[in-house]
């Protein structure tokens, strides 16, 4: 990867990248005003070490008899409506939560989806009192066994092409970003596709990592994957053994790693998927912008050169105004 010119100059028009087809996701099949019920078949703690500062839980539900079974593929959402009512007596609006699960589910067969959640704890910004957020909190509640309601699936563009194996894929994962990306890692390495994944995974602490034992085994059995766990707040494992490089931010694998992820970024091949806390994708639209220059960058986005040329200036409400994101980004993530 080259440094960015200021001076180049790129049009802020319709990006260069064609629109890419992909896997058709069905929608909606259970409106939250008629939820399909299912079972939990299992509720455990997925981080990789019992001693990380949140609580993040796998969660498989059996949705065995109802029309879900072998119809939500990875990067879609479910919808779970907690029981009771709010503040105002209205009752719990349904929370969104991203499938974990590959296409054909946790078994094979379709019956059963999984997604990975986060308990909400923290004090009230206000009163100092408890916070627990009601979805993620019930849902970490709730024993094997314990029935849900269930809607959805929701959303489509957030899915892998519909021809895998034309394409190389870069998944920046931040927390529970993770989950899309374990189902459609599984449905690239199981498709037999030689397509080349690279996760790049950010925790504060390497405690709070998430999959980690499995994201370890699947990279050692396949050589096409590379994961990078990236830990924020404590040295990172670099070349040169444990503990070799800094505390690194997610985009930053792009300067750490930049012989192998600029290699990938550079082929027309590659497309990019990013998942997490709301605010994640800014720095790594800047350092794509700052590490990649001409035709190479002008693949993911554009911008013009007055924009170009301000990078760490960049804010969140420039994106799709002034910094325009070719066909060849999927971004999803939430607060
Ligand atoms: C497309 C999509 C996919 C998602 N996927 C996942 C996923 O895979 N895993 C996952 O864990 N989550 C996921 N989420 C987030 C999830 O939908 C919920 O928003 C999250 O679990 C919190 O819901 P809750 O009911 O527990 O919290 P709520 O009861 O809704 O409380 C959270 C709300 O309370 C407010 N709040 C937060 N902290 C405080 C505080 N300290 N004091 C006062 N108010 C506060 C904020 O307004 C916040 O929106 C996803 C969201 C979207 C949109």
């Amino acid at each position: 990867m080259t440094a960015n010119s200021p001076t180049a100059s790129s049009p802020a028009a319709t990006p260069p990248a064609a629109e890419i087809a992909l896997r058709p996701a069905e929608m909606h099949i259970y409106k939250p005003t008629d939820p399909a019920t299912a079972i939990v078949s299992k509720s455990e703690l997925c981080t990789v070490s019992k001693k990380a500062a949140g609580f993040v839980r796998h969660i498989e539900f059996d949705v065995s008899g109802t029309n879900l079974v072998g119809r939500a593929i990875p990067g879609q959402s479910i919808g779970v409506i907690p029981p009771g009512t709010d503040a105002n007596g209205k009752p719990h609006k349904l929370r969104l939560y991203s499938l974990a699960s590959p296409s054909g589910g946790e078994t094979g067969d379709g019956t059963r989806l999984s997604t990975t959640v986060k308990r909400v704890i923290d004090e009230h910004w206000e009163s100092h009192a408890l916070f627990t957020g009601v979805c993620s909190n019930y849902l970490c509640n709730l024993k094997v066994g314990d029935t849900v309601k269930l809607a959805g699936p929701s959303g489509k563009r957030f899915v892998l092409p519909s021809t895998i194996s034309d394409h190389d894929y870069i998944f920046f994962a931040t927390g529970t970003g993770i989950a899309p990306f374990r189902g459609m890692l599984l449905d690239i390495l199981r498709s037999g596709a030689a397509s080349k994944v690279a996760l790049i995974m950010g925790t504060p602490y390497s405690s709070d990592l998430l999959y980690h034992n499995d994201m370890l085994d699947l990279a050692a059995k396949h050589p096409n994957f590379t994961y990078l766990p990236t830990i924020s707040r404590e040295r990172n494992d670099g070349p040169k053994g444990p503990g070799t490089l800094g505390k690194l931010y997610v985009q930053d694998r792009l300067t750490a790693n930049a012989e192998q992820l600029g290699a990938m970024l550079r082929s027309p091949r590659a497309l990019i998927y990013i998942c997490g806390i709301a605010g994640m994708e800014l720095g790594i639209f800047q350092q794509l912008a700052t590490t990649l220059s001409g035709s190479d960058r002008d693949q993911y986005l554009t911008a013009t050169a007055e924009v170009m040329a301000n990078t760490k200036g960049w804010e969140r409400n420039q994106l799709h105004r002034d910094i325009h994101l070719s066909k060849r980004i999927f971004l999803e993530v939430y607060s």
